[in-house]
């Protein structure tokens, strides 16, 4: 069994404990927290141990009553690997905890690239992670996009990659984000930073990319444009391509999803977890063709698209099992799949229904 510690419990580091938590190969060894809180209690209710990050924490904690097991010293002893989900900046200072206990190391994508060796994305170079000491799993928009670009790559070459990433204000749980009545151009200087984190995982990739913010929390939406370097037969050949992949989710005319908040209503009526959506959602109707230029639009989950990359990522430095294993048993505990992804009726996503 791999003992995972998790620094840092919450948007993202919560859901990874519980991710791996569910993996026959993984035990949570426990998480450690900043200070106590609703969260704090919800680890404990889970069944983790919950670590202080110093000595003021642990007094705050046993202040309210929570059980401390230690320090965050101690979670990396404990650990086989850590999973450091602390905000953009604190997990390069944990890195020297890490390298101390000489315990591979994890990070997220709000880290420079510099944090670690290698920047992750599974199905696009997984090999490059493997028996890496520290990995950064990239962010939520880089994944969104490394899980397209690695096929089209694969099928029919890339020219250059164009892309408009509509991006959430926040989280749900963070009150004070925003904008809450704007379209904001973020950043205003062009092409934004989001093609450059790509190509910390296609390091030849064209890309160019804008980012606009706006009121949600739900989602980030992307309007790609791929200009690729065979011409597929049709905008059909490009939708096949993308249903073979396991974290594509291809989105029907038929289930009459018009928005992400409606993607959203489905993941919480097929019982998942949060209402997490793992996959990309790309509306299949929108998937187009003009000469070379192939055009779609895609929904990103932010909160839990990383997810499942921090699981494999676990299995990649422990040289544990190898990227397709790794990908498939990560799927299959935690219900990835297009026929798994079922609306109220039960009737899988991929499928019209029979007349
Ligand atoms: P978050 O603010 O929701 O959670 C961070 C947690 O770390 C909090 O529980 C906080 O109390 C704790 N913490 C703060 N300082 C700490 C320390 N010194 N030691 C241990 N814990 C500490 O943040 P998040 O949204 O989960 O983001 C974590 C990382 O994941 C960032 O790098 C972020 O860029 C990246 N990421 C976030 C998203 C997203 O949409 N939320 C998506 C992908 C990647």
């Amino acid at each position: 069994m791999i003992r995972v510690g998790i620094t840092g419990y919450g948007t993202i580091g919560k859901r990874v404990a519980d991710a791996v938590a569910l993996q026959p190969d993984m035990t949570v060894s426990g998480v450690a927290k900043a200070s106590p809180d609703y969260a704090a209690v919800g680890a404990l209710e889970a069944g983790y141990s919950l670590y202080a990050v110093d000595e003021a924490g642990a007094e705050a904690f046993r202040a309210v009553g929570l059980e401390v097991t230690g320090d965050l010293a101690a979670l990396v002893e404990a650990s086989d690997v850590v999973v450091d989900a602390t905000p953009a900046g604190v997990g390069a200072e944990n890195r020297r905890l890490y390298e101390r206990y000489d315990t591979p190391a994890l990070f997220q994508g709000g880290e420079d690239a510099s944090v670690a060796d290698v920047s992750f994305n599974a199905r696009a170079n997984y090999e490059e992670a493997v028996d890496a000491e520290y990995v950064r799993v990239v962010s939520c928009n880089t994944t969104g996009l490394s899980r397209v670009v690695a096929p089209l790559e694969e099928t029919f070459g890339i020219e250059k990659v164009r892309a408009t990433l509509v991006r959430r204000g926040g989280d749900p749980s963070q009150t004070t984000r925003g904008p809450i009545n704007d379209i904001v151009p973020s950043p205003v200087s062009l092409p934004s930073h989001h093609g450059p984190d790509v190509r910390t995982v296609f390091p030849d990739l064209e890309i160019d990319t804008v980012g606009l913010t706006v009121p949600t929390t739900l989602m980030h939406v992307h309007a790609v444009n791929v200009t690729l370097e065979d011409v597929p037969d049709s905008s059909a050949a490009v939708r096949d391509r993308f249903a073979d992949e396991d974290r594509l989710l291809l989105v029907p005319e038929y289930a009459g999803i018009d928005g992400t908040g409606q993607l959203k209503d489905l993941a919480l009526d097929a019982g998942r977890s949060r209402g997490d959506v793992w996959e990309n959602a790309i509306w299949e109707a929108s998937i187009s063709l003009s000469g070379r230029d192939c055009y779609f639009i895609q929904a990103i989950h932010q909160e839990s698209d990383v997810v499942p990359e921090n699981v494999d990522a676990i299995r990649a430095v422990t040289g544990h099992l190898g990227s397709s294993e790794s990908q498939a048993l990560t799927n299959e505990t935690l219900g990835i799949g297009v026929s798994q992804f079922s609306g109220r009726s039960g009737q899988p996503l991929d499928r019209q229904p029979a007349d």
